[in-house]
């Protein structure tokens, strides 16, 4: 153990034990989560073995200071190793009374398996003697020691696993057993002889002996635990689960008690509620004559818990009792290790056990009506995201599995839209269409998609795409309609002209089966059953009894508790009435974006493209008044929808090329439906190119150069809102102008949009109140925020644009590069996904902060989809926004967070 000169004389090490506990659960941070448990079980009389915790601090320490210690850390482990001996009246590397220790990780917050534990430690060739003298167990103490020379060597030393194993095996098959046979099966004299093998394979692996100095194996394991907290898997486990600002690992040094001495000994894993659907029972298992190590190798099958009452019924009973006292002590659900010792009850751990969502909502309403915790903690205990698996359909998890092992796993995407989906694979949105036609399902297979696909996309149960990111067209609309999901997944070969699929060896074709997983991003050759989200069933096709679905009812429980502490307004970005509809069963308060451009396919196309092949202002027109009541009647079903809540329209954004086909066969069958020449439409097609269309001919620009488009648009908003006034319908338009990075643009468009709205109102003589206002996306509209805000009534942060132009990445090409930049930890996380809060946040804050010097009662909000991100629905309460607005699945999600963030600060 380097120790290094200089370093102060804190604290390092926190007993815990009968004579002595220095820690307690407030500490996680600085004892990690175990650590700081097993003090607070110690001071509540539950019996742990006694140990000691080295914190956290010391392992910032070890980082910063090329893996070396403070100078007091060697003192300050020998005072605390003293105490342990006193308790277990034995002797740390005494052959005549010998205590033998583990060695555990713990950081302050829970990384499941993810870094090193070395148990047994202590042994030596003299010891081990010791601890048959001691014990009267020959075959215990062997066992022990070649447990702990594999562990020493696999974790510590980094000794290959499978050596050790094949090793043992061997020793199964000479003494005549199966491979399968229980290591029980092994008696003192194999294993002493197993123990030798196992050195040499030490030894050839490391090029030096075991060691026989416990307080060297000590050092060296202590050293390895810390070396694990920045071990690639632990890296990438804390990547995926947006784990921050964490000093490093605890390490815990805990005196040894063991299930493997025989058949009054055991070991088990036990949660105080089911972790997978919250019911309050006692759930769990165990092994008997076992170490912790074997329950979770899976060599031995666990017994279930309600079964230790028949093989060790006192350790039963004061399990039980220990159970509803942390329960009612940590008031949160927990997940405990115990040992029994020759029928003596140890805990080794409790920590507040990880859930499936409506495990997580079940407990903590349960919790409420026991009166454990307040309606203000069960709104925090939901983990946000976990929402999604009670709205979702999904796989049942063990045939996915089967299909994963069985080698039908295609590759891995991004999760772009949660739900899982099997379906015929087809490949262009025409072919989904008709196969769905015939009511087979469908996953429709694309490259990438496009607005034309629209009509496929909606029909289809999954899409999946092998380019495009988190906010690429697939993605966004697939979010938008709650169907599942995977963008992105490159090692797919799409050839949609041949209607053919090739990954890792296998070929698709047209109508042969896939299944996605939109939660995880995996996609599967074959067909896999799903499991319908109850609370869909209720809330959406509302085929079920409310009253008879317990989850539904305390989901709508959490949901209301939410409401009533939060303070952002939670809207839906939703085309249609039926999504606008399905959006307020979910919750949403209004509309904060609905993308015209949708509503311009199927049997709108035509007149769409004949709008934009027309030669002069009165063709366009022409075309344009064709729209008009198609437009008119999506916007009544909308408003009709919301009635009461503001409804906030986008004027059309996306670049006109978008509207036409590009493969040949396709322009053929347009020139012909159309009846113009074929030369015409490539003409056009070829003027509408662009290098760089996210960049071009888009947004608030269509407007300036055909104003009429947009006249149209406002024409049938406003005539859509008289409509509905006059039936009694409580309306609140809003026109939003996208991609304004002028105040001059946005006055320009504005005065326009008011004569047309307001000559509307007075040619229908109602009084229909609108607001007229813009999005902020471009960088340049959010620094001049204070002159956008002279003309705008309202902003909407379109944080896809604003992401995309400030990183200067194109969010339909970067996915794979992301994939990198986070691996290599140069970007904490996808910042499509997550609001790049650094950066594109302090553009929000300098353009809400602007845009209200102008205008204090500007209204703000957010339609990029961060806007059901959690994280960045957090962000966007703390940056004093209105509202946030997002996928209508995502509605719950934002309410929840919207929520938490505001207890938080509260
Ligand atoms: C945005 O840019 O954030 C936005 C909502 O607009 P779109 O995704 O349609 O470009
Ligand atoms: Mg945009």
């Amino acid at each position: 153990m380097a120790q290094h000169n200089g370093s102060n004389n804190d604290k390092h090490v926190y007993s815990f034990g009968k004579s002595q506990t220095d820690g307690k659960a407030e500490m996680r941070e600085l004892l990690g989560g175990k650590g700081a448990n097993l003090a607070e079980m110690t001071s509540l009389g539950i019996p742990v073995p006694p140990g000691f915790t080295i914190t956290t601090h010391v392992c910032d320490y070890f980082y910063k200071h090329d893996q070396s210690y403070p100078d007091t850390l060697r003192d300050q482990i020998s005072h605390a190793l003293n105490l342990i001996e006193q308790q277990m009246s034995a002797k740390f590397g005494d052959p005549d009374n010998p205590l033998l220790v583990s060695v555990r990780s713990g950081a302050a917050k829970s990384m499941p398996g993810m870094m090193d534990t070395v148990l047994n430690l202590g042994l030596n060739d003299a010891v081990v003697k010791g601890l048959v003298q001691k014990t009267q167990n020959e075959r215990f103490a062997w066992d022990a020691y070649r447990r702990f020379v594999q562990m020493f060597g696999d974790v510590v030393m980094g000794v290959p696993h499978a050596r050790f194993e094949q090793t043992l095996q061997e020793a199964k098959t000479s003494k005549g057993l199966s491979t399968d046979a229980l290591d029980t099966e092994l008696d003192a004299n194999d294993l002493q002889t197993l123990v030798k093998e196992f050195f040499s394979i030490y030894e050839t692996h490391t090029g030096s002996p075991f060691p026989q100095d416990p307080r060297q194996q000590l050092e060296a394991s202590i050293n390895a635990v810390f070396g694990s907290w920045n071990s690639d898997r632990a890296i990438r486990y804390r990547q995926l689960n947006n784990m921050t600002g964490l000093l490093g690992t605890a390490v815990n040094v805990q005196a040894m008690v063991f299930g493997n001495m025989g058949d009054t000994s055991g070991t088990g894993v036990a949660f105080t509620r089911d972790p997978s659907t919250g019911e309050n029972t006692f759930y769990g298992e165990f092994l008997i004559n076992a170490q912790g190590e074997d329950v979770v190798a899976g060599i031995r099958t666990p017994e279930p818990i309600s079964k230790l009452h028949d093989v060790l019924p006192e350790a039963y009973e004061q399990l039980l009792e220990i159970r509803s006292n942390l329960e009612s002590h940590f008031r949160d659900m927990q997940d405990l290790e115990f040992t029994v010792q020759e029928k003596q009850l140890f805990l080794l751990q409790t920590r507040n056990g990880q859930r499936t969502g409506a495990a997580a909502v079940r407990t903590a309403c349960e919790m409420v009506e026991e009166g454990l915790i307040t309606p203000e903690t069960a709104v925090t205990r939901v983990i946000p995201e976990q929402l999604d698996q009670l709205l979702h359909d999904v796989f049942d998890a063990s045939s996915k599995q089967q299909k994963v092992a069985d080698g039908n796993l295609l590759g891995t995407g991004l999760p772009a839209s949660p739900g899982a989906a099997s379906g015929k694979a087809v490949f262009t949105a025409q072919d989904a269409e008709i196969i769905a036609a015939q009511g087979d399902p469908v996953i429709l297979c694309r490259e990438e998609t496009s607005p034309e696909d629209i009509g496929g996309m909606a029909v289809a149960r999954g899409i999946l795409t092998a380019r495009g990111g988190m906010t690429s067209h697939a993605a966004v609309v697939a979010r938008g309609m709650g169907c599942c999901c995977v963008a992105g997944c490159s090692s797919l070969h799409i050839d949609s002209e041949n209607k053919v699929l090739q990954a890792n060896g296998h070929t698709i074709n047209e109508g042969d089966f896939i299944s996605i997983d939109g939660s995880t991003g995996e996609v599967l050759a074959g067909q896999l059953a799903t499991q319908p989200s109850e609370i869909v069933q209720v809330l959406i096709h509302q085929n079920r009894d409310p009253g008879e679905s317990q989850l539904y009812q305390q989901f709508s429980l959490m949901m209301e508790w939410a409401d009533q502490h939060r303070t952002l307004k939670i809207r839906t970005n939703a085309d249609t009435p039926e999504d606008s509809s399905r959006a307020r069963q979910f919750g949403a308060e209004g509309i904060g974006l609905c993308r015209t451009e949708h509503m311009f396919f199927g049997e709108r196309i035509v007149q769409m493209r004949q709008m934009i092949l027309a030669d002069s202002l009165a063709e366009r027109e022409k075309a344009l008044t064709l729209l008009l009541p198609f437009q008119r009647q999506d916007f009544e079903g909308i408003f009709s929808a919301m009635n009461g809540f503001p409804v906030t329209i986008r004027l059309l954004d996306p670049p006109l090329h978008e509207f036409f086909p590009h493969e040949v066969a396709a322009q053929e069958t347009m020139a012909q439906e159309m009846d113009v020449p074929l030369d015409h439409i490539q003409e056009r097609v070829k003027q509408l190119e662009e290098m760089n269309p996210m960049l071009g001919q888009r947004g608030c620009r269509l407007g300036i150069q055909y104003p009429e488009i947009y006249d149209m648009q406002v024409r049938a908003i406003i005539e859509a809102a008289c409509s509905c006034e006059k039936k009694g319908i409580d309306v609140h338009p809003e026109i939003m102008i996208p991609l304004i990075g002028t105040a001059e643009e946005l006055r320009f468009l504005e005065s326009r949009a008011r004569t047309v709205a307001d000559a509307v109102i007075q040619e229908t003589g109602t009084t229909v109140n609108y607001l007229v206002g813009t999005m902020i996306e471009i960088p340049r509209a959010a620094l001049t925020a204070d002159e956008i805000a002279e003309t705008a009534e309202f902003f909407s942060f379109g944080t896809n644009d604003l992401t995309q132009m400030s990183f200067g990445f194109s969010r339909d090409d970067v996915a794979p590069l992301i994939g990198h930049y986070i691996t290599n930890g140069i970007l904490p996380a996808d910042p499509f996904q997550t609001i790049d809060q650094n950066g594109v946040g302090q553009l929000i804050h300098i353009g809400v902060e602007k845009g209200r010097t102008t205008r204090p009662d500007l209204k703000i909000g957010i339609c990029g989809e961060h806007g059901g991100d959690p994280n960045s629905v957090r962000f966007c309460h703390r940056a004093k926004m209105d509202y946030v607005s997002c996928s209508p699945f995502r509605v719950p999600i934002a309410r929840l967070a919207a929520a938490q963030e505001a207890l938080n600060n509260s």
